[in-house]
């Protein structure tokens, strides 16, 4: 019998046994809840910080149930602010700083995974992201330009037209950006391999182990009780059902599609993309594409409405109507492979703050690190993140410039029904601003407003 699976990641892995659940009283060192990778990496970056120390991982479901078992396998050194915005707040320079560790962090991940890159299909071939009108091309060499300006390391590169082309062909591409701080993972594959690697060096991860907070540094779930010096918290869009984060995440709903593998004439219409590009456009509604080796095209976007009292589940069924669009999308960017068949649909939440800054927070005298908010780029951030949260809950090796700007103060959300009334109508006022499409003043006006709305 396999495990349940909520995506085509997850049941690609086979896994047919569940680790053990928690039974009767433990004590630990760190003990982290969530067993996705901000709870896995932290487990990791708290043993290399204190080799010997004793860390339990305690995962609801199974690990990887979470938005890291789902996404759309995008490892990249993105981050949910603006580096506009990020230099107004923190200076050039914590721009320069911040992106520096997210463009070195993702050579570490690859230097860590050795020898099972293989194994998890990692696939270092960077994104293109097609401007698909003149309004499009010119926010695009906005962005790059401020890139340059800041001094970034590694800006993206812009393409003109045939440039976008030679990599991949995407319909009606005036011109593009290719960022090269980008790989493609199978997100379950990674997942699983971070937790087998942490039991072999002696940490314990424990399965349908759903838990509460208790008293500082007790949690208590159904099977028994773990007391820890130091607790984690790595639930994400989860963390709205612990009242003590209740309106620090706004889960909002990601949804992806797999195709059938494509044949090899598709792939050579295409202009046979490298195996493993990950792809986007300019538009403003987030939609993102992986070009597995195996020939399947996994491709999501983000729109389905935000849940009444920050519900999560909702996400995983792809409605006929989200599942639709998303094929209509996807047929309209690669119209020259002719027809494409959608064999599978999954759907997640991404944890988004107020401010869309992902954090990780202290509280000592609770005993309590918090971690999350990633905003739909937690791939490759969730091994800064946990690498800073272990270094909160151990006391060794903290990186001033990312405490800075992880550790910002929490601006919550607003109580419902205004959270629920704010998050649909930014919603829809992303989709119009990618609907005025050559109405710039018109477009203005709506971002303007957009921004007001959802913070960002
Ligand atoms: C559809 C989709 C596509 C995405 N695509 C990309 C992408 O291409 N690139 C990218 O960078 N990011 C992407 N993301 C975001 C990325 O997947 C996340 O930022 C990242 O996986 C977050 O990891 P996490 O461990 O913090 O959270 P999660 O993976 O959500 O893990 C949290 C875990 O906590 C568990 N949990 C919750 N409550 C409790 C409790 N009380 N007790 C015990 N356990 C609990 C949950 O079961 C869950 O497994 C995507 C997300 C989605 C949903």
């Amino acid at each position: 019998m396999s495990l349940p699976a909520p995506s085509l990641w997850l049941r690609e892995l086979g896994r047919d046994r569940w680790r053990p659940q928690l039974d009767g009283s433990l004590e630990a060192d760190v003990a982290i809840v969530g067993g996705g990778l901000s709870g896995l990496w932290t487990a990791h970056a708290v043993l290399d910080a204190r080799p010997g120390a004793s860390v339990v991982v305690l995962e609801a479901e199974r690990v990887g149930w979470g938005a890291s078992g789902r996404n759309g396998g995008w490892a990249s050194a993105l981050f949910p602010v603006s580096w506009g915005t990020v230099a107004r707040s923190f200076g050039p320079e914590g721009a320069r700083a911040l992106r520096t560790r997210l463009v070195e962090n993702l050579d570490e991940i690859e230097a860590a995974l050795g020898d099972d890159a293989a194994d998890v299909e990692w696939h270092r071939a960077g994104t293109v992201v097609a401007a698909r009108s003149e309004e499009q091309w010119r926010q695009l060499v906005a962005d790059v330009r401020e890139e340059q300006a800041l001094g970034l390391r590694d800006p993206g590169v812009l393409l003109d037209a045939r440039g976008v082309r030679a990599r991949l062909a995407i319909d009606g591409a005036v011109g593009g950006v290719f960022e090269p701080v980008c790989a493609s993972v199978h997100p379950a594959k990674l997942v699983e391999l971070l937790a087998r690697r942490l039991e072999q060096r002696g940490g314990l991860v424990l399965e349908r182990s759903r838990v509460h907070s208790g008293a500082p540094g007790v949690l208590v779930g159904v099977g028994g009780r773990v007391r820890a010096s130091q607790v984690v918290w790595a639930t994400e869009s989860y963390s709205a059902a612990e009242p003590r984060w209740h309106r620090a995440l706004a889960p909002v709903a990601s949804q992806i599609i797999a195709t059938a593998p494509l044949s090899a004439a598709q792939r050579e219409r295409l202009g046979n993309p490298e195996a493993g590009l990950t792809f986007s456009d300019g538009r403003r509604l987030v939609i993102y594409g992986q070009l597995r080796a195996d020939g399947r095209v996994i491709f999501g976007g983000r729109g389905a409405p935000y849940r009444f009292g920050s519900g999560v589940e909702f996400a995983t069924e792809v409605g006929a109507r989200m599942r639709l669009g998303l094929a209509a999308t996807l047929a309209e960017l690669l119209r020259e492979a002719g027809p494409i068949e959608i064999e599978a649909s999954w759907g997640g939440t991404i944890g988004v703050s107020r401010d869309w800054y992902p954090r990780v927070l202290h509280d000592p005298s609770e005993r309590i690190v918090f971690v999350g908010g990633y905003a739909g780029d937690g791939v490759a951030m969730t091994r800064l993140a946990g690498q800073l949260a272990a270094a909160y809950a151990t006391g060794v090796r903290l990186d001033p410039d990312l405490a800075v700007i992880l550790g910002r103060p929490v601006r919550r959300w607003e109580p419902e029904p205004m959270r629920w009334l704010g998050v649909n109508v930014g919603l829809g006022l992303t989709r119009l601003g990618d609907a005025l499409e050559g109405r710039p003043h018109a477009q203005r006006a709506v971002d303007v407003l957009r921004g007001a709305v959802l913070g960002r």
